[in-house]
C-alpha cells in the first residue's frame, strides 16, 4: 500500500489546457473518488497516475517516489476501466493470471492468488470460461480480479460500472466497498456518477475544467458546498436555486415567501441589505408543515410519485423547484399548497462568483 500526492499536476495537448496544477495528497489506504462532468480530466489525471500519459508539469509521487518517468509497469499500480480490456481467446483464470506471468511470479504463487481473488469476487466457478461466454457484471469482476491478483500498492478505477445495467452497477458497487474494507489498499476511483462518489469515497475530488472545485469527505460536500457547481452537482434531485433579496433579516423569495436570515446555516453570512443572493435548497428539506419548518405557499405543477416519495414541482421566484414530499402526499396540478422547509439547510452563494457566503 502507498500514499499518492499529486503536486501541480498538469497537462496540456497543444494549447489545450485539460488538467491544471492539480494538488492533491491522498492517504496510504485511502478510497478517493474524482468526479466531476464529462470531459473535465478525471481520466486525463489518472492516466497521468498510472503512466498511460506523459504529464506537462509537476510531479506524481507514489509512496515517497517520483513516479513521473517510471513507465506503468514499474509503479506497482493496478487499474481497471470501464471497458475491461479482457483477452477474449483467453480463460477467466489465463486473463486473470496473465499479468503475474509477464511479471514472472511464480506458478504456484500466481495459482494461489488466483484462487484467492477469485473466491474473493465470487467467480470461482468461472475460471474455465471465455469472457464471451459472461455477463457484463461477471467481466467487470473478472477485470477487477485481474487487478487484485496483482497485489499493488495502488488500484486505480475508471469508471468501471459505466457499462453494467443499474441493478448490477449497485451490485457491484457495493462489491468494490466490500474489496476496499478487506484490503484497504489505496484506491483512485473516477466516475461522473456523484451516487458512485458519495457511496464509495472516504474522500470525494470534485473536478470542474481541469480544476479541483472542492474535497472533502461525502458529508462535507454535501452539507457545505463551497459553490453553486457543487452544490447543484452533488445530491439527487438537484440542489434548487433561486435569486433573492436580502430585506432586514429575512431573505425575499417572492411576494408571498421568505426565509428567515438569522437561524440555522447562514447565521455568520455576511450580507448588506438589499443584497441579492442565490439561495440554494435541497429537494429533501421541504416537508409538510411542522414544527421548526417555514411556512411556503407555492402552486404545483407537477406531481411524481416514485413509491418512495412524491416529487412535486412549483415555481419559486423566477425558479422551478423540486420538493421531495413523503409517499402519500398528492396534490393537484395548479393547486395551491401549503408546505414547509427547514430554514437551518438553507445555502446562501454570491451571485457573481458563485461562491459559497460566509
Ligand atoms: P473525463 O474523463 O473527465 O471525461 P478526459 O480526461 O478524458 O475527461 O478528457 C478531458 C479533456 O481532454 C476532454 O475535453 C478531451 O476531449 C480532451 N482530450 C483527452 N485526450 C486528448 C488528446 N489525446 N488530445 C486532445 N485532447 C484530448
Ligand atoms: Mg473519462
Amino acid at each position: 500500500m502507498a500514499s499518492v500526492s499529486l503536486q501541480k499536476l498538469d497537462k496540456s495537448y497543444g494549447a489545450l489546457h485539460i488538467v491544471k496544477e492539480i494538488d492533491l495528497d491522498i492517504a496510504d489506504g485511502e478510497f478517493v473518488v474524482l468526479v466531476g462532468p464529462s470531459g473535465c480530466g478525471k481520466s486525463t489525471t489518472l492516466r497521468m497516475i498510472a503512466g498511460l500519459e506523459e504529464i506537462s508539469g509537476g510531479q506524481v509521487l507514489i509512496g515517497d517516489r517520483v513516479v513521473n518517468k517510471l513507465p506503468p509497469r514499474a509503479r506497482d499500480i493496478a487499474m481497471v476501466f470501464q471497458d475491461y480490456a479482457l483477452y477474449p481467446h483467453k480463460t477467466v483464470g489465463e486473463n486473470m493470471a496473465f499479468g503475474l506471468k509477464v511479471r514472472g511470479v511464480a506458478k504456484d504463487e500466481a495459482a494461489a492468488r488466483l484462487r484467492e481473488a477469485a473466491e474473493m469476487l465470487g467467480i470461482s466457478h468461472l475460471l474455465d470460461r471465455r469472457p464471451g461466454q459472461l455477463s457484463g457484471g461477471q467481466r467487470q469482476r473478472v477485470a477487477m480480479g485481474r487487478a487484485l491478483v496483482r497485489r499493488p500498492q495502488v488500484f486505480l478505477f475508471d469508471e468501471p460500472l459505466s457499462n453494467l445495467d443499474a441493478k448490477l452497477r449497485g451490485e457491484v458497487r457495493t462489491e468494490i466497498k466490500r474489496l476496499h474494507q478487506t484490503m484497504g489498499t489505496t484506491i483512485i476511483y473516477v466516475t461522473h456518477d456523484q451516487v458512485e462518489a458519495m457511496t464509495l469515497a472516504d474522500r470525494i475530488v470534485i473536478l470542474r475544467n481541469g480544476v479541483i472545485e472542492q474535497v472533502g469527505t461525502p458529508d462535507e460536500v454535501y452539507n457545505h458546498p463551497h459553490s453553486v457547481f457543487v452544490g447543484g452537482f452533488i445530491g439527487s434531485p438537484s440542489m434548487n436555486f433561486t435569486k433573492a433579496r436580502v430585506s432586514g433579516n429575512r431573505i425575499i423569495l417572492d411576494e408571498e415567501n421568505s426565509l428567515p436570515l438569522a437561524t440555522g446555516r447562514p447565521r455568520n453570512t455576511v450580507v448588506s441589505e438589499g443584497q441579492e443572493v442565490l439561495v440554494g435548497l435541497r429537494p429533501e428539506h421541504f416537508a409538510p408543515l411542522q414544527e421548526g419548518s417555514v411556512e411556503l405557499t407555492v402552486t404545483v405543477q407537477i406531481v411524481e410519485p416514485l413509491g418512495s416519495d412524491t416529487l412535486i414541482h412549483f415555481k419559486l421566484g423566477n425558479s422551478s423547484v423540486t420538493a421531495r414530499m413523503p409517499p402519500d402526499f398528492r396534490a393537484a396540478s395548479g393547486q395551491k399548497v401549503t408546505i414547509g422547509v427547514n430554514p437551518a439547510k438553507l445555502h446562501l452563494f454570491d451571485i457573481a462568483s458563485e461562491k459559497v457566503l460566509k
